[in-house]
């Protein structure tokens, strides 16, 4: 059997990381930089990056049009190339980056990430999702190489709000979960390939350490407050997290998570949100022991992710409306076809409803 993992080339966190950090980094990548901000990050940190990037590397600036699209991708890439970039940065949330990978791809350029949210586990990989123009899904593009530098300022994770620090923990909750059953079924990950052992501890060092420092991580957050406990969770969603899920593979609850995409009432969640939930309804799926189930819920429980189906914004769904999303969670194509476990639309429907009685018993219980 072959396996094989995937890994950005460098990754770099702390506190003051952008200014402290950013500029000798890119200039171990190219001369002149293309760097991509989205409208917030262009108010906010336009200033204090151009003074720390002075003298050290050429540089211009473009602010990012709002979509992920074909578009935009030309757009940047025609920039790029008009101005000889050398190497492209992105910085903001997932969307301007993932243009900033693409572009990258587009120019066989060094591609420099900087998420300015810990929400998901995307900057770290080769993934791209692109839209329409108007903000519908397209495609994804899996690009040839993972981004050459990943830098997080702890400093700009913190000042967020801390539901996207919330979010982050709700898809890295899943990481060890799905790894683990591709791991048992010797299912491919992103790269179509089993993942080998690395990959797999890396998932449970993720899982590990959200549930030994998830609460305080999210008590400094709440305090806009850089602790090494926070450091740790950035960490886990960020870098543990990305490495556990492209290269350990996905399953149920990112499947789940797409599923429930479906009903419109959910749109209102994020990502994280909606696959926390997932990974809930995949341990009832999948046979988990007890114990492990009841640690996963005091978690969700103690950081503020979802336990029911109300958390999702589905309190009063149907069964024929929640097996729509289980039919979709369970498409060709699907991660869930990764499960060990043979898996139909009416075990998932089970497992959802079963997930958010839990959730309820348990919050009836505390009142
Ligand atoms: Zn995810």
């Amino acid at each position: 059997m072959v396996t094989t993992a995937i890994f950005p080339a460098r990754y770099v966190q702390g506190k003051g990381a952008l200014t402290s950090h950013l500029p000798q980094e890119l200039a171990l990548l190219g001369h002149k930089a293309l760097i991509l901000m989205d409208p917030v990050v262009h108010q906010l940190h336009r200033a204090p990056v151009e003074t720390a990037l002075a003298g050290v590397i050429e540089y211009e600036i473009e602010v990012f049009n709002s979509e992920c699209s074909d578009e935009e991708i030309a757009r940047i890439s025609d920039k790029a190339l008009g101005m000889g970039a050398s190497v492209i940065v992105g910085m903001g949330g997932g969307k301007t980056l993932d243009t900033a990978k693409a572009t990258g791809a587009n120019l066989k350029s060094p591609v420099a990430i900087v998420p300015t949210l810990a929400s998901t586990d995307a900057p770290c990989s080769s993934l791209v999702v692109i839209y329409t123009a108007e903000g519908e899904f397209k495609r994804y593009l899996m690009v040839p190489r993972n981004p050459d530098l990943v830098l997080v300022d702890s400093a700009i994770i913190a000042a967020a709000p801390v539901r996207f620090l919330v979010s982050g923990m709700g898809d890295a909750l899943a990481t060890w979960f799905e790894a683990e059953d591709c791991r048992i079924k010797g299912a491919g990950n992103m790269t179509a390939r089993p993942g080998p052992m690395t990959a797999f501890e890396l998932a449970r060092f993720c899982y590990d350490t959200l549930m030994r420092y998830g609460r305080l991580a999210k008590l400094a957050c709440e305090q806009h407050q850089v602790t090494p406990a926070l450091e740790h969770v950035i960490e886990a969603n960020t870098l543990l997290s990305g490495l556990g899920f492209e290269s350990g593979g996905l399953a149920a609850a990112h499947a789940i998570h797409n599923g429930l995409t479906v009903l419109p009432q959910t749109h209102a969640y994020w990502h994280g949100e909606k696959v926390a939930f997932g990974t809930l309804a995949m341990l009832m799926l999948t046979d988990r022991a007890p114990e492990l189930i009841d640690q996963v819920y005091q978690f969700c429980e103690d950081v503020g992710l979802p336990v029911t189906l109300a958390d999702i914004g589905l309190a009063d769904v149907s069964d024929s409306d929640l097996l729509e999303a289980a039919k979709a969670s369970c498409m060709p194509g699907e991660t869930m076809h990764n499960e060990p476990y043979e898996v139909t639309p009416e075990t998932v429907l089970a497992a959802m409803r079963a997930a958010d009685a839990v959730g309820r018993a348990r919050k009836a219980q505390r009142q």
